[in-house]
Protein backbone atom coordinates (compact mmCIF):
# COMPACT_ATOMS: atom_id res chain seq x y z
CA UNK A 1 0.00 0.00 0.00
CA UNK A 2 1.85 2.72 -1.31
CA UNK A 3 -0.20 5.72 0.23
CA UNK A 4 -0.62 4.28 2.87
CA UNK A 5 -3.46 4.77 5.44
CA UNK A 6 -4.90 8.65 6.15
CA UNK A 7 -7.26 9.45 9.32
CA UNK A 8 -9.13 12.16 9.08
CA UNK A 9 -9.72 13.62 12.70
CA UNK A 10 -7.38 13.65 15.24
CA UNK A 11 -9.29 13.15 18.36
CA UNK A 12 -9.28 10.36 20.97
CA UNK A 13 -10.70 7.82 17.95
CA UNK A 14 -8.32 8.85 15.40
CA UNK A 15 -5.53 9.03 17.59
CA UNK A 16 -5.91 6.02 18.73
CA UNK A 17 -6.20 4.55 15.01
CA UNK A 18 -2.94 5.40 13.92
CA UNK A 19 -1.47 3.91 17.42
CA UNK A 20 -3.05 0.17 16.88
CA UNK A 21 -2.17 0.38 13.50
CA UNK A 22 1.26 0.46 14.57
CA UNK A 23 0.55 -2.23 17.49
CA UNK A 24 -0.97 -3.87 14.83
CA UNK A 25 2.25 -4.19 12.74
CA UNK A 26 1.57 -2.22 9.84
CA UNK A 27 4.50 -0.27 8.58
CA UNK A 28 3.24 1.61 5.49
CA UNK A 29 3.09 5.44 5.86
CA UNK A 30 0.04 6.39 8.66
CA UNK A 31 -1.08 9.93 7.92
CA UNK A 32 -3.07 11.92 10.62
CA UNK A 33 -4.97 14.58 9.73
CA UNK A 34 -6.50 17.09 12.03
CA UNK A 35 -7.76 20.49 11.64
CA UNK A 36 -7.05 22.06 15.08
CA UNK A 37 -3.81 22.98 15.73
CA UNK A 38 -3.11 21.60 19.13
CA UNK A 39 -1.23 18.23 19.88
CA UNK A 40 -4.20 15.74 20.31
CA UNK A 41 -5.44 16.20 23.84
CA UNK A 42 -8.47 14.39 26.29
CA UNK A 43 -11.70 16.20 25.93
CA UNK A 44 -13.29 14.76 28.85
CA UNK A 45 -11.03 16.88 31.71
CA UNK A 46 -12.43 20.38 29.63
CA UNK A 47 -15.94 20.64 31.12
CA UNK A 48 -14.53 18.87 34.44
CA UNK A 49 -11.89 20.75 35.73
CA UNK A 50 -9.96 22.78 32.51
CA UNK A 51 -13.12 25.94 32.84
CA UNK A 52 -11.98 26.70 36.39
CA UNK A 53 -8.89 26.66 36.51
CA UNK A 54 -6.74 29.38 34.88
CA UNK A 55 -3.50 27.14 35.06
CA UNK A 56 -4.78 24.10 33.94
CA UNK A 57 -2.91 23.14 30.34
CA UNK A 58 -4.81 20.44 27.68
CA UNK A 59 -3.94 16.94 28.18
CA UNK A 60 -2.33 15.17 25.49
CA UNK A 61 -3.73 11.79 24.28
CA UNK A 62 -0.01 10.72 23.63
CA UNK A 63 3.30 13.21 23.80
CA UNK A 64 4.98 14.77 20.73
CA UNK A 65 7.38 11.76 20.68
CA UNK A 66 4.84 9.07 19.90
CA UNK A 67 3.99 10.59 16.75
CA UNK A 68 7.81 10.58 15.69
CA UNK A 69 8.76 7.53 17.31
CA UNK A 70 6.31 5.79 15.50
CA UNK A 71 6.91 7.50 11.82
CA UNK A 72 2.77 8.82 12.14
CA UNK A 73 2.76 11.96 10.49
CA UNK A 74 0.81 13.68 12.61
CA UNK A 75 -0.17 17.23 10.23
CA UNK A 76 -2.34 19.77 12.54
CA UNK A 77 -4.31 22.30 11.20
CA UNK A 78 -5.33 20.56 8.18
CA UNK A 79 -9.11 20.36 7.29
CA UNK A 80 -10.11 17.89 4.50
CA UNK A 81 -13.06 19.47 2.58
CA UNK A 82 -13.61 16.61 0.26
CA UNK A 83 -13.50 13.00 -0.63
CA UNK A 84 -13.06 12.01 -4.02
CA UNK A 85 -14.04 8.13 -3.29
CA UNK A 86 -13.43 6.52 -6.69
CA UNK A 87 -9.79 8.41 -7.19
CA UNK A 88 -8.92 7.45 -3.78
CA UNK A 89 -8.06 11.26 -2.83
CA UNK A 90 -8.62 13.81 -0.64
CA UNK A 91 -8.91 17.84 -0.79
CA UNK A 92 -7.52 19.70 1.72
CA UNK A 93 -8.14 23.42 2.22
CA UNK A 94 -6.05 25.78 1.02
CA UNK A 95 -5.53 23.87 -2.21
CA UNK A 96 -3.59 20.41 -1.23
CA UNK A 97 -4.74 17.01 -1.96
CA UNK A 98 -3.73 13.73 -1.19
CA UNK A 99 -4.06 10.51 -2.41
CA UNK A 100 -4.79 7.12 0.34
CA UNK A 101 -4.82 3.56 0.29
CA UNK A 102 -7.62 2.74 3.08
CA UNK A 103 -9.21 6.17 4.55
CA UNK A 104 -10.29 6.16 8.11
CA UNK A 105 -12.76 8.66 8.95
CA UNK A 106 -12.62 10.17 12.64
CA UNK A 107 -14.24 13.16 12.76
CA UNK A 108 -16.10 13.11 15.76
CA UNK A 109 -19.37 15.76 16.39
CA UNK A 110 -20.16 18.95 17.22
CA UNK A 111 -22.51 20.97 19.34
CA UNK A 112 -25.98 21.18 18.26
CA UNK A 113 -26.78 24.75 17.81
CA UNK A 114 -29.25 26.67 19.29
CA UNK A 115 -31.78 27.39 16.59
CA UNK A 116 -33.23 30.95 18.84
CA UNK A 117 -33.14 34.46 18.56
CA UNK A 118 -29.96 36.37 19.97
CA UNK A 119 -28.16 32.88 19.66
CA UNK A 120 -25.68 34.39 17.91
CA UNK A 121 -24.48 37.17 20.48
CA UNK A 122 -21.26 37.44 21.45
CA UNK A 123 -20.93 35.46 25.00
CA UNK A 124 -23.29 32.73 23.57
CA UNK A 125 -20.86 29.87 23.86
CA UNK A 126 -20.52 25.65 23.61
CA UNK A 127 -18.49 23.55 24.58
CA UNK A 128 -16.38 20.62 22.29
CA UNK A 129 -12.75 21.67 22.04
CA UNK A 130 -9.85 22.82 23.75
CA UNK A 131 -10.18 26.60 22.04
CA UNK A 132 -14.07 26.48 23.25
CA UNK A 133 -12.80 25.60 26.73
CA UNK A 134 -10.43 28.78 26.40
CA UNK A 135 -13.39 31.02 25.77
CA UNK A 136 -15.44 29.83 28.25
CA UNK A 137 -12.99 30.19 30.76
CA UNK A 138 -11.80 33.81 30.20
CA UNK A 139 -15.10 34.98 29.94
CA UNK A 140 -16.61 33.43 32.81
CA UNK A 141 -13.94 34.49 34.62
CA UNK A 142 -15.29 38.43 33.96
CA UNK A 143 -19.20 37.58 34.47
CA UNK A 144 -20.85 36.81 37.95
CA UNK A 145 -24.32 34.88 36.12
CA UNK A 146 -23.69 32.13 34.25
CA UNK A 147 -27.06 30.34 31.91
CA UNK A 148 -26.43 26.56 30.79
CA UNK A 149 -29.47 25.42 28.48
CA UNK A 150 -30.01 21.59 28.39
CA UNK A 151 -29.24 19.47 31.67
CA UNK A 152 -27.35 16.41 29.57
CA UNK A 153 -23.69 15.07 31.19
CA UNK A 154 -21.70 18.22 29.69
CA UNK A 155 -24.26 21.10 30.37
CA UNK A 156 -24.30 19.60 34.39
CA UNK A 157 -20.10 19.25 34.35
CA UNK A 158 -19.99 22.75 33.27
CA UNK A 159 -22.65 23.51 35.93
CA UNK A 160 -20.99 21.70 38.72
CA UNK A 161 -17.49 23.04 37.38
CA UNK A 162 -18.49 26.69 36.84
CA UNK A 163 -20.73 26.83 40.26
CA UNK A 164 -17.17 25.67 42.36
CA UNK A 165 -15.61 28.78 40.83
CA UNK A 166 -18.22 31.00 42.21
CA UNK A 167 -20.44 31.70 39.02
CA UNK A 168 -24.22 31.60 39.78
CA UNK A 169 -25.71 28.99 37.73
CA UNK A 170 -29.28 28.21 36.56
CA UNK A 171 -29.61 25.18 34.38
CA UNK A 172 -32.11 25.11 31.99
CA UNK A 173 -33.69 21.90 30.85
CA UNK A 174 -36.87 21.45 28.58
CA UNK A 175 -37.61 17.83 30.17
CA UNK A 176 -39.11 17.16 33.55
CA UNK A 177 -36.36 15.58 34.80
CA UNK A 178 -32.28 15.84 34.20
CA UNK A 179 -30.23 14.12 31.74
CA UNK A 180 -33.43 12.61 30.12
CA UNK A 181 -31.78 10.26 27.42
CA UNK A 182 -29.16 8.76 29.37
CA UNK A 183 -29.87 7.35 33.20
CA UNK A 184 -32.80 6.56 35.84
CA UNK A 185 -35.24 8.96 37.21
CA UNK A 186 -33.45 8.39 40.43
CA UNK A 187 -30.10 8.68 39.42
CA UNK A 188 -31.53 12.06 37.35
CA UNK A 189 -33.60 13.01 40.57
CA UNK A 190 -30.39 12.27 42.86
CA UNK A 191 -27.98 14.44 40.79
CA UNK A 192 -30.94 17.35 40.65
CA UNK A 193 -30.81 17.61 44.80
CA UNK A 194 -26.99 17.55 45.34
CA UNK A 195 -26.79 20.28 42.11
CA UNK A 196 -29.24 22.03 43.35
CA UNK A 197 -27.81 21.92 47.30
CA UNK A 198 -24.83 23.24 46.02
CA UNK A 199 -26.14 25.98 44.65
CA UNK A 200 -27.14 25.30 40.93
CA UNK A 201 -30.63 26.49 40.36
CA UNK A 202 -32.08 24.13 38.02
CA UNK A 203 -35.06 25.16 36.16
CA UNK A 204 -37.14 21.82 34.65
CA UNK A 205 -40.21 21.92 32.03
CA UNK A 206 -38.76 25.27 31.00
CA UNK A 207 -37.69 26.39 27.47
CA UNK A 208 -36.02 29.80 26.16
CA UNK A 209 -38.03 32.18 24.35
CA UNK A 210 -35.03 34.52 23.11
CA UNK A 211 -31.44 35.40 24.34
CA UNK A 212 -31.51 39.04 24.89
CA UNK A 213 -28.29 40.98 24.06
CA UNK A 214 -26.57 44.75 24.58
CA UNK A 215 -24.46 45.81 22.13
CA UNK A 216 -24.24 42.46 20.53
CA UNK A 217 -23.08 40.55 23.80
CA UNK A 218 -25.72 38.79 26.05
CA UNK A 219 -27.40 40.48 28.66
CA UNK A 220 -30.18 37.91 30.01
CA UNK A 221 -32.28 34.91 28.89
CA UNK A 222 -35.75 35.23 28.93
CA UNK A 223 -37.26 31.73 29.87
CA UNK A 224 -41.19 30.16 28.84
CA UNK A 225 -42.15 31.32 32.21
CA UNK A 226 -41.64 34.78 31.53
CA UNK A 227 -38.85 35.22 33.56
CA UNK A 228 -35.63 36.85 32.90
CA UNK A 229 -32.41 35.71 34.04
CA UNK A 230 -29.35 37.98 33.49
CA UNK A 231 -26.64 36.44 32.47
CA UNK A 232 -23.40 37.43 30.89
CA UNK A 233 -22.68 34.18 29.21
CA UNK A 234 -24.33 31.47 27.75
CA UNK A 235 -23.60 27.80 27.20
CA UNK A 236 -25.65 25.68 25.28
CA UNK A 237 -25.22 21.93 25.83
CA UNK A 238 -27.92 20.42 24.24
CA UNK A 239 -26.35 17.57 22.39
CA UNK A 240 -23.90 17.00 19.55
CA UNK A 241 -24.49 16.21 15.67
CA UNK A 242 -21.76 13.88 14.18
CA UNK A 243 -19.90 15.24 11.12
CA UNK A 244 -21.00 13.40 8.72
CA UNK A 245 -20.44 15.94 6.13
CA UNK A 246 -17.42 14.29 4.10
CA UNK A 247 -18.74 10.83 3.88
CA UNK A 248 -22.15 12.21 3.13
CA UNK A 249 -20.97 14.04 -0.29
CA UNK A 250 -18.84 11.05 -0.95
CA UNK A 251 -22.00 8.42 -1.25
CA UNK A 252 -21.16 6.85 2.19
CA UNK A 253 -24.51 5.75 3.53
CA UNK A 254 -25.65 7.89 6.39
CA UNK A 255 -28.38 7.25 9.23
CA UNK A 256 -27.59 9.39 12.48
CA UNK A 257 -24.15 8.90 11.26
CA UNK A 258 -21.45 7.10 8.78
CA UNK A 259 -23.52 3.90 8.12
CA UNK A 260 -20.59 1.08 9.62
CA UNK A 261 -20.76 -2.68 9.88
CA UNK A 262 -19.63 -4.42 12.85
CA UNK A 263 -15.56 -4.09 11.57
CA UNK A 264 -15.94 -0.45 10.91
CA UNK A 265 -16.22 -0.61 7.35
CA UNK A 266 -18.57 2.13 5.86
CA UNK A 267 -20.79 1.71 2.61
CA UNK A 268 -17.81 2.11 0.39
CA UNK A 269 -15.00 0.44 -0.48
CA UNK A 270 -11.67 1.07 1.66
CA UNK A 271 -13.47 3.77 3.63
CA UNK A 272 -14.13 3.28 7.79
CA UNK A 273 -15.37 5.52 10.20
CA UNK A 274 -15.05 5.37 13.92
CA UNK A 275 -16.23 7.46 16.83
CA UNK A 276 -18.70 10.39 17.89
CA UNK A 277 -19.62 9.93 13.67
CA UNK A 278 -20.71 6.42 13.07
CA UNK A 279 -23.91 4.51 13.81
CA UNK A 280 -23.90 0.83 13.09
CA UNK A 281 -26.46 -1.68 14.63
CA UNK A 282 -25.29 -2.50 18.50
CA UNK A 283 -24.98 -6.36 19.29
CA UNK A 284 -26.38 -5.97 22.92
CA UNK A 285 -29.92 -4.46 21.72
CA UNK A 286 -29.99 -5.59 17.97
CA UNK A 287 -31.33 -1.86 17.51
CA UNK A 288 -29.06 1.26 15.93
CA UNK A 289 -26.89 3.36 18.07
CA UNK A 290 -24.13 5.96 17.93
CA UNK A 291 -22.66 6.19 20.87
CA UNK A 292 -20.52 8.98 22.44
CA UNK A 293 -18.12 8.02 24.45
CA UNK A 294 -14.40 7.62 25.25
CA UNK A 295 -14.38 3.96 25.10
CA UNK A 296 -16.61 3.70 22.05
CA UNK A 297 -13.84 5.62 20.01
CA UNK A 298 -11.13 3.71 21.32
CA UNK A 299 -12.68 0.27 20.71
CA UNK A 300 -13.74 1.28 17.60
CA UNK A 301 -9.86 2.68 16.39
CA UNK A 302 -8.36 -0.49 17.52
CA UNK A 303 -10.95 -2.81 15.50
CA UNK A 304 -10.54 -0.22 12.30
CA UNK A 305 -6.76 -0.90 12.80
CA UNK A 306 -7.29 -4.94 12.46
CA UNK A 307 -9.99 -4.54 9.31
CA UNK A 308 -6.61 -2.46 7.38
CA UNK A 309 -4.69 -4.94 8.44
CA UNK A 310 -6.79 -7.68 6.73
CA UNK A 311 -7.86 -9.77 9.94
CA UNK A 312 -11.50 -8.29 10.96
CA UNK A 313 -12.81 -8.77 14.15
CA UNK A 314 -16.48 -7.96 15.51
CA UNK A 315 -17.18 -5.12 17.41
CA UNK A 316 -18.77 -6.66 20.88
CA UNK A 317 -17.19 -4.41 23.29
CA UNK A 318 -19.30 -4.07 26.41
CA UNK A 319 -20.70 0.23 26.18
CA UNK A 320 -19.20 2.22 29.37
CA UNK A 321 -19.40 5.90 30.20
CA UNK A 322 -18.24 8.19 33.02
CA UNK A 323 -19.17 11.57 33.77
CA UNK A 324 -18.01 14.05 36.85
CA UNK A 325 -20.73 16.39 38.04
CA UNK A 326 -19.48 17.87 41.43
CA UNK A 327 -19.59 15.81 44.15
CA UNK A 328 -20.81 12.82 42.11
CA UNK A 329 -19.08 10.50 39.49
CA UNK A 330 -21.09 8.89 37.54
CA UNK A 331 -20.45 5.52 36.03
CA UNK A 332 -22.43 3.60 33.67
CA UNK A 333 -22.03 0.17 31.81
CA UNK A 334 -23.95 -1.57 29.42
CA UNK A 335 -27.20 -0.34 28.04
CA UNK A 336 -30.69 0.91 29.82
CA UNK A 337 -32.66 0.31 26.56
CA UNK A 338 -35.71 -2.20 27.38
CA UNK A 339 -34.45 -2.63 30.83
CA UNK A 340 -38.18 -3.63 32.64
CA UNK A 341 -36.65 -3.84 36.51
CA UNK A 342 -34.14 -2.05 38.08
CA UNK A 343 -32.56 -3.16 42.00
CA UNK A 344 -31.20 -0.09 44.00
CA UNK A 345 -27.87 -1.47 45.51
CA UNK A 346 -26.55 0.93 48.48
CA UNK A 347 -27.84 4.50 49.51
CA UNK A 348 -28.28 7.81 47.90
CA UNK A 349 -28.59 9.64 50.82
CA UNK A 350 -24.77 8.34 51.25
CA UNK A 351 -24.17 9.45 47.64
CA UNK A 352 -23.05 6.00 46.81
CA UNK A 353 -24.99 3.68 44.70
CA UNK A 354 -25.74 1.82 42.09
CA UNK A 355 -28.72 0.86 39.51
CA UNK A 356 -28.87 -2.55 38.29
CA UNK A 357 -31.09 -3.59 35.16
CA UNK A 358 -32.28 -6.33 33.85
CA UNK A 359 -34.22 -7.44 30.89
CA UNK A 360 -35.85 -10.26 32.73
CA UNK A 361 -33.48 -11.85 34.78
CA UNK A 362 -30.69 -10.66 32.41
CA UNK A 363 -28.41 -8.12 33.27
CA UNK A 364 -28.14 -5.51 30.72
CA UNK A 365 -26.71 -2.04 32.58
CA UNK A 366 -25.11 -1.21 35.85
CA UNK A 367 -25.27 2.95 36.34
CA UNK A 368 -23.38 3.75 39.57
CA UNK A 369 -23.07 6.94 41.40
CA UNK A 370 -18.95 6.71 43.70
CA UNK A 371 -19.03 2.96 43.43
CA UNK A 372 -16.40 2.37 41.16
CA UNK A 373 -16.31 -1.34 42.25
CA UNK A 374 -19.92 -2.01 41.23
CA UNK A 375 -18.60 -0.33 37.88
CA UNK A 376 -15.90 -2.69 37.25
CA UNK A 377 -17.78 -5.35 38.05
CA UNK A 378 -20.56 -4.39 36.12
CA UNK A 379 -17.93 -4.39 33.09
CA UNK A 380 -16.54 -8.32 33.95
CA UNK A 381 -20.22 -9.42 34.17
CA UNK A 382 -21.73 -7.88 31.14
CA UNK A 383 -18.43 -8.86 29.27
CA UNK A 384 -19.01 -12.69 30.60
CA UNK A 385 -22.57 -12.38 30.35
CA UNK A 386 -23.53 -12.85 33.51
CA UNK A 387 -26.28 -12.21 35.51
CA UNK A 388 -26.39 -12.02 39.43
CA UNK A 389 -29.41 -12.66 41.14
CA UNK A 390 -31.75 -10.37 43.14
CA UNK A 391 -29.23 -11.98 46.69
CA UNK A 392 -26.42 -11.23 44.95
CA UNK A 393 -26.97 -7.55 44.22
CA UNK A 394 -28.09 -7.00 47.78
CA UNK A 395 -24.88 -8.58 48.93
CA UNK A 396 -22.97 -5.89 47.66
CA UNK A 397 -19.46 -5.64 45.70
CA UNK A 398 -18.09 -8.85 47.93
CA UNK A 399 -21.34 -10.82 47.42
CA UNK A 400 -20.93 -10.52 43.52
CA UNK A 401 -17.12 -10.66 43.24
CA UNK A 402 -17.65 -14.21 45.00
CA UNK A 403 -20.39 -15.22 42.17
CA UNK A 404 -17.67 -13.68 39.75
CA UNK A 405 -15.25 -16.43 41.61
CA UNK A 406 -17.36 -19.55 41.49
CA UNK A 407 -17.93 -19.44 37.86
CA UNK A 408 -16.43 -22.32 36.11
CA UNK A 409 -13.19 -21.34 34.26
CA UNK A 410 -13.56 -20.57 31.03
P1 LIG B 1 -13.27 13.92 18.60
O1 LIG B 1 -12.49 13.57 19.82
O2 LIG B 1 -14.22 15.04 18.64
O3 LIG B 1 -12.26 14.10 17.40
C1 LIG B 1 -12.67 14.47 16.11
C2 LIG B 1 -11.62 15.40 15.54
O4 LIG B 1 -11.79 15.48 14.13
C3 LIG B 1 -11.76 16.82 16.08
O5 LIG B 1 -10.49 17.30 16.45
C4 LIG B 1 -12.30 17.57 14.86
O6 LIG B 1 -11.94 18.93 14.89
C5 LIG B 1 -11.62 16.81 13.72
N1 LIG B 1 -12.25 16.98 12.41
C6 LIG B 1 -13.56 16.99 12.11
N2 LIG B 1 -13.75 17.18 10.78
C7 LIG B 1 -12.51 17.29 10.22
C8 LIG B 1 -12.06 17.50 8.89
N3 LIG B 1 -12.91 17.62 7.86
N4 LIG B 1 -10.73 17.58 8.67
C9 LIG B 1 -9.86 17.46 9.70
N5 LIG B 1 -10.24 17.25 10.99
C10 LIG B 1 -11.55 17.17 11.24
N6 LIG B 1 -16.76 10.79 26.98
C11 LIG B 1 -16.65 9.94 28.03
O7 LIG B 1 -16.63 8.73 27.81
N7 LIG B 1 -16.57 10.41 29.31
C12 LIG B 1 -16.57 11.73 29.60
O8 LIG B 1 -16.51 12.12 30.77
C13 LIG B 1 -16.66 12.65 28.52
N8 LIG B 1 -16.60 13.99 28.75
C14 LIG B 1 -16.61 14.84 27.69
C15 LIG B 1 -16.47 16.21 27.93
C16 LIG B 1 -16.46 17.10 26.86
C17 LIG B 1 -16.31 18.58 27.13
C18 LIG B 1 -16.60 16.63 25.54
C19 LIG B 1 -16.60 17.61 24.39
C20 LIG B 1 -16.74 15.28 25.29
C21 LIG B 1 -16.74 14.37 26.36
N9 LIG B 1 -16.86 13.00 26.15
C22 LIG B 1 -16.76 12.13 27.21
C23 LIG B 1 -17.09 12.46 24.81
C24 LIG B 1 -15.79 12.06 24.16
O9 LIG B 1 -14.83 13.06 24.31
C25 LIG B 1 -16.07 11.77 22.70
O10 LIG B 1 -16.96 10.68 22.62
C26 LIG B 1 -14.78 11.46 21.94
O11 LIG B 1 -13.98 12.62 21.91
C27 LIG B 1 -15.09 10.96 20.55
O12 LIG B 1 -13.89 10.82 19.85
P2 LIG B 1 -13.82 11.09 18.28
O13 LIG B 1 -12.39 10.87 17.90
O14 LIG B 1 -14.89 10.38 17.60
O15 LIG B 1 -14.16 12.65 18.14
Amino acid sequence: MKNGVVIVGAGHAGVQAAASLREEGYDGPVILLGDEKELPYHKPPLSKTFIKDAAAQPQPLRGEVFYTGHTIDFRPGTLVERIDAAARRLELAGGGDLAYDQLILATGSRPRLLPLPGAHLAGVLSLRSVADARLIREQSAACEEVVVIGGGFIGLEIAATLAAGGRKVTVIEALDRLLGRAVAPLIAEHVRQRLTASGVRILLKTTIERIEGEDGHVASVLTSSGEHLPAKMVITGIGVVPNVELAETAGLAIANGIRIDTAMRSSVENILAIGDNASYRHWQTGSDVRLESVQNATDQAKLAARTVLGHPGDYVAVPWFWSDIGDMKLQMVGLTAGSDRQILSGDPAENRFSVFHFIGDRLVAIESVNRPADHMLGRKMLGLGFSPTTEQVAGGAEALKAALAALPAG
